[in-house]
């Protein structure tokens, strides 16, 4: 006799009904009373038709509950017990077709910074490239800019659109090359029909007047990496002599947002050891400086050291997380901005299904050039030659390109077989993982709980926009217009 089971979902409540999230869909759907009772039954155990009618038939009436059992296996929610559901069997590795096209060059234009960021991943105990011993140059030549463009356009294939973003180090200390890196990608853009959009991150202390005009003027996106207020950014971000930098920066952003209106800009904060007061971090750097969206980022750290988030230090930030996306949740009901971006990011996801197979778009969609021209996965590994592949001036090293895909496929990510926040997370960012575990291909399953919880949030926050204001997510509609530089 065939029995019934479900298929591997996880069940959350939004506005007062429950939802599910396929995983092997990465679809969402509401359930009403009878396909709740079916799917709490079929998750405890598989079930017959016969079984299912003896214990919700008087309930739920045959009709209903024969439609409803249909309507579960059409969408893949459950499933007749032939093969096993949980798959056990292994999950089969599907690569985007190659070449794939290039959509994100960051072009780390220094790899010098005027500031001395305590948790710095660059320059810290953790570093993966070595930025002083003049291995690399420090600064990027105009040649190696113009070979860098010219591989974007190239990889870019037939994108209509290449994005360029300039990185660091502290990226204003080599404005001159970025400014010419502008006029030629746009020209060399024009000659082959494609657009270029530029961005970048600056840290704000070299934000001069003819910088913030040209920025503006050339509607250059900017992120600006700040932590908060004084007392908080003074923590860690610091000049080499130790003092705090929010006493420079903070007018020179305001100067910033004043004039550069081409664009919305947003903040980037990173997180480390508590105690954290995200909400007036949030309301600091929105109301108080003015900037349109904040990112917030754990630190990407090695266990033990002084900054790094403990165990409880993550259940307390999620909790935080968790308040001011349900703020964000009751500004976007009554279609008002709110810049809580983590969360908005997280939408825009579930909203396009995404079942990942690698958790970022670093040696596919997007790769990190180095001073010297060598192209690495991102622009955490620019400089890395235990990361590279390819140059800017011979191309991507396909083979290399190919190997990276292979080993690092969530299917070889056993721990994660059974997880099911797999599509959104398939095993975390290559950069933590290294700098954690020394390796890139290994899950981070010191922040799964973190990860797991997060993403519950993110579909409550989606189920309840879904019922409240579902217009809201139409915005989520269009494709995906770059990767993202975390
Ligand atoms: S790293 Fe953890 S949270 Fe992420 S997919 Fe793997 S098991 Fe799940
Ligand atoms: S998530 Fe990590 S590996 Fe991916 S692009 Fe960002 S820093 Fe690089």
């Amino acid at each position: 006799m065939i029995s019934w089971a479900a298929r591997e979902h996880h069940r959350f409540e939004a506005a007062g009904r429950p939802f599910v999230y396929l995983v092997p869909s990465a679809a969402i759907f509401a359930l009403d009373d009878t396909a709740d009772a079916i799917m709490r039954r079929l998750t405890e155990r598989p079930y017959t038709r016969e079984e299912l009618e003896s214990e919700l038939a008087e309930r739920h009436g045959h009709a209903e509950l024969e439609d409803t059992i249909t309507e579960l296996a059409r969408v893949r929610a459950i499933g007749e017990l032939i093969v096993p559901l949980r798959e056990d069997t292994p999950q089969p590795k599907i690569f985007p077709l190659t070449p794939f096209p290039l959509t994100t060059m960051v072009l780390n234009v220094t790899n010098q910074c005027n500031l001395s960021c305590t948790y710095c991943y660059e320059y810290s105990e953790d570093k993966i490239v070595d930025t002083e011993n003049g291995k690399k140059p420090k600064f990027m030549s105009e040649e190696t800019a113009r070979q860098s463009v010219e591989f974007m356009l190239k990889e870019s294939g037939d994108n209509k659109v290449a994005h360029i973003t300039f990185f660091g180090g502290e990226t204003l200390l080599n404005f001159p090359v970025l400014k010419k890196t502008i006029a030629y990608a746009r020209q060399r853009g024009a000659e082959l029909g494609k657009e270029v959009d530029f961005s970048l991150t600056t840290n704000g202390t070299l934000l001069k007047p003819d910088i913030i005009e040209f920025l503006a003027e050339n509607r250059v996106g900017v992120t600006i990496s700040i932590d908060g207020p004084r007392e908080v950014q003074d923590k860690f971000r610091v000049f080499h002599n130790g003092t705090g930098s929010y006493d420079v920066v903070a007018p020179k952003i305001r100067e910033l947002l004043k004039k550069h209106r081409s664009r919305p800009i947003g903040a980037r904060v990173t997180l480390t050891s508590g105690p954290l007061d995200i909400r007036r971090i949030y309301r600091h750097l929105t109301e108080e400086i003015g900037f349109w969206e904040v990112g917030f980022a754990p630190v990407t750290t090695s266990p033990g050291r002084g900054h790094a988030i403990s165990e409880t230090g993550y259940d307390d930030m999620l909790g935080q997380f968790r308040d001011l996306a349900y703020e964000f949740l009751e500004y976007s009901v009554e279609n008002r901005h709110h810049g809580f971006s983590n969360v908005k990011e997280t939408l825009e996801e579930i909203h396009k299904g995404m079942s990942k197979a690698f958790p970022c778009g670093a040696g596919l969609g997007l790769m990190g050039v180095a001073t010297d021209g060598d192209v690495a996965l991102c622009h955490r590994f620019a400089g890395s030659d235990a990361h590279k592949l390819g140059t800017v001036a011979d191309g991507i090293d396909r083979n290399a390109q190919h190997a990276f895909l292979e080993k690092h496929h969530i299917a070889n990510k056993t721990d994660c077989s059974a997880c099911w926040a797999r599509p959104l997370c398939s095993g975390g960012c290559y950069h933590e993982a290294h700098t954690r575990y020394g390796e890139t291909s290994r899950p981070n399953l010191h922040y799964c709980d973190w990860i797991r919880g997060w993403t519950d949030v993110c579909l409550q926050i989606y189920g309840e926009l879904s019922e409240r204001n579902p217009a809201f997510l139409a915005q989520f509609d269009e494709p995906m217009a770059a990767e993202r530089v975390s």
